[in-house]
């Protein structure tokens, strides 16, 4: 019987764990055994006794105990893992630092493919952040979000500029909608423009062309387009009370969006998200800041940890479909012929694969 071992997690602030009582009990009915770490749920309010179907253990028994082990970021002391060990999460792109064992790296799913919809973790996650952005930019923002009638008058909804519409920028599009303001939503891509679209809210228009790559995701922008967005853009934030930035390319870093000027044209009290961790300029990851003119300005690069009840279900509902495609029959069986299995494979016992 294969054994899977759920570490809790280490990276400084992060309160999602990789698999769910449920889960957990799911794959006890198909005759895996899963052990737990101690306090591995404690931050996602799953406590101990409420993992029924596994047997909670130390980490050293973690470690000692299990064939495949599932985290959410990448654990710091897998020197205690052993070489030839199966270690599945959000381990990032880089095949150093992994200590020999079989890495599965859900950063690198081919998530156009549609049988790898119901593992698609960075999409479960990113829909996370974006809901979340939504909701602090609602808490940070002085006036109020909808419009609202009232004896006292009437205020205007607040004015909401979504740039970036993948899917956390989409999903903080919808909730904004939802909290009544009046959103607008920008991307370099021409698919990524009619989805927003399709949410009813408008489409910043900026003389830039559609910047698509491969997969479906945005390419880097030449020098000449960066400058016609840049300028696009300078004149149209200052109009908005609230900026969401979720813009990313893959491989390359986050472009900036909102430099220094266009923040020192915004008017006082205005809020700006950086989820991107790049496309605001003065951003600090995990820090709120007030510029000279009052604006303040929001690094979040790392949401999803702080609703973690939602991430930690999506993700483990996540890890339970892609377990189900690596262990078949309840034993792991990395077949490097079938697309997703190779797409997923960091490295292995040998190192980097390709
Ligand atoms: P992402 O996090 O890589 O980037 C977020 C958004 O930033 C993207 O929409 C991108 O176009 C945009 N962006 C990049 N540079 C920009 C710039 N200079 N200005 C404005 N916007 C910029 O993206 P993501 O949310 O991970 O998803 C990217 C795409 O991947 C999706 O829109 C989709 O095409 C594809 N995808 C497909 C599936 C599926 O088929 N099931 C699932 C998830 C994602």
């Amino acid at each position: 019987m294969s054994v899977i071992g759920v570490l809790r997690e280490t990276a400084a602030g992060e309160r999602r764990v990789a698999l769910t009582p449920d889960v957990a009990r799911r794959l006890s009915d198909r005759g895996v055994k899963v052990l737990v770490e101690t306090g591995a749920g404690r931050m996602s309010f799953f406590d101990d006794a409420a993992y029924t179907a596994a047997v909670v253990v130390t980490r050293d028994e973690i470690y000692a105990g299990s064939d495949v082990l599932l985290c959410v970021r990448r654990p710091d002391d897998l020197a205690a893992a052993r070489p030839g060990q199966i270690l599945v999460g959000l381990l990032g792109l880089d095949p150093n630092g992994l200590n020999g064992v079989t890495a599965i790296s859900l950063d690198r799913l081919p998530r156009t493919l549609s049988r790898a919809q119901a593992m698609d973790a960075l999409t479960s996650q990113a829909n996370v952040a974006g809901y979340k952005a939504a909701l602090i930019a609602a808490e940070a923002c002085p006036g109020f979000f909808p419009m609202l009638m009232t004896a006292a008058g009437t205020t205007r909804p607040a004015q909401v500029l979504v740039l970036g519409a993948g899917v956390a920028g989409l999903q903080a599009i919808a909730t904004a909608r939802r909290l009544g303001d009046q959103v607008t939503g920008y991307d370099v891509r021409d698919a990524a423009r009619a989805d927003i679209a399709s949410t009813g809210a408008a489409v910043l228009d900026v003389a830039a062309p559609s910047a698509e790559a491969a997969g479906g995701y945005a390419r880097d922008l030449t020098e000449d387009e960066a400058g016609a967005q840049s300028q696009g853009l300078a004149a149209a934030i200052p109009r908005f009370d609230v900026v969401i930035t979720t813009a990313k390319v893959p491989g390359a870093p986050a472009p900036l969006l909102v430099p220094a000027a266009a923040l020192a044209a915004m008017r006082p009290g205005s809020v700006v998200i950086d989820l991107a961790a790049g496309n605001v300029a003065g951003s600090v990851a995990g820090a709120r800041t007030l510029t000279g003119n009052e604006v303040t300005v929001i690094g979040a690069p790392d949401l999803a940890s702080t609703v973690p009840v939602a991430a930690s279900t999506a993700y483990a509902r996540n890890l339970l479909a892609l377990l189900t495609h690596l262990m078949p029959h309840g034993e792991p069986q990395l077949d490097l012929d079938d697309e997703i299995t190779r797409a997923v494979l960091l490295s292995d016992r040998e190192g980097a694969r390709p």
